[in-house]
């Protein structure tokens, strides 16, 4: 085995409920998975427990020995990727957890953690929607609103580490106020949380689908847009004009090849395409545009639930 390369490597892409661990060979080809509950509690050792169970299972399966592979690891953040750790977790209240020396300690082998859009942002440029670009932006519509920047195959993490904060780009400056203290920020508008939240106000002033739900979440308000209710047709309207024309400011300050969407949210692509293409049209150079169309720059990601494990088995790989 040469120094730079192991001959297995094992992705953990830990999110909020759902974690994944795959296992990929040297070509990081994927060759198994298994997916497991969070457990979103604060002490880590709980989750870290279930994760080393489900390394253990597939590491037995498939007689991989010890020593002979390189774990790459997806979290949200935000993370503090030199010295390893998990700086704070929201939905789960972790808090400056050692996570690379946790795994390092238990497996005796290479480590290496990143942002999970950032993981994803490195996954669709190599094996998804980015295939081909140089410079690949991936933005996350989901729960929030948050993007990874891959350049030349690699992640551009900035500075400090804090590139691609695309959920707090100010799309309003008069507008709603952000948890982050800043006002206007896209993630106020374009979030699954913002969508249900704004169509739950709206659906209580007027008559629409979404008025007897309880708990209304974003795909409510996706079924009740696909019945053209209209409540829900025009948050969700405004939300995908805020995304295109934050799409717009990447496309200006970045030349980038693609601009994909994933996430829940992205998941009725059909319904955001028209929205945020037209949006963009509004504030791109003119000559542009057909271009845009025409290289289908805005594009739907292509990895579903394995793109976090896939973009950390990339990082291992390439940080071995
Ligand atoms: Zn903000």
């Amino acid at each position: 085995m040469k120094a730079s390369e192991a001959d297995w490597y094992i992705g953990v892409d830990i999110g909020g409920t759902k974690t994944a661990v795959s296992i990929a060979d040297n070509k990081c080809q994927i060759i198994d998975s298994s997916f497991l509950d969070t457990c979103g509690q604060p002490d880590f050792t709980v989750t870290a427990g279930r994760i080393f169970d489900a390394i253990d299972i597939l590491l037995k399966k498939h007689q991989i020995k010890p020593g002979s592979f390189a774990i790459g690891i997806s979290c949200p953040g935000p993370l503090d990727t030199v010295s390893g750790s998990i700086v704070f977790v929201a939905t789960t209240g972790w808090k400056n957890i050692p996570i690379v020396q946790i795994f390092a300690e238990r497996y005796k082998v290479p480590v290496f953690l990143e942002n999970d859009c950032a993981c994803a942002a490195l996954a669709e440029a190599h094996k998804g929607a980015g295939q081909g670009a140089k410079v690949v932006f991936y933005i996350t519509v989901s729960t929030g609103v948050g993007s990874g920047i891959c350049v030349n195959g690699d992640i551009f993490s900035g500075e400090t580490g804090n590139a691609g904060e695309f959920g707090h780009i100010c799309v309003d400056p008069q507008g709603l106020k952000c948890q982050c203290g800043a006002r206007g920020c896209l993630q106020m508008y374009s979030s699954g949380i913002s969508i249900a939240e704004r169509c739950r106000e709206l659906a209580g002033q007027e008559k629409s689908l979404l008025s007897g739900i309880e708990h209304i979440d974003a795909r409510d308000v996706e079924a009740a847009v696909r019945q053209n209710d209209p409540v829900a047709v025009r948050v969700w309207n405004d939300a995908m004009e805020k995304l295109g024309t934050g799409a717009s400011i990447v496309y200006q300050l970045f030349n980038p090849g693609v601009i994909i969407f994933g996430g829940g949210v992205s998941n009725a692509w059909d319904l955001m395409e028209a929205g945020i293409y037209s949006a963009v049209k509004e504030h791109v150079y003119e000559m542009d545009y057909p271009f845009i169309v025409e290289r289908h720059i805005l594009r739907q990601a292509k990895l579903g639930k394995l793109t976090g494990v896939t973009g950390a088995i990339l990082l291992a790989q390439k940080k071995l």
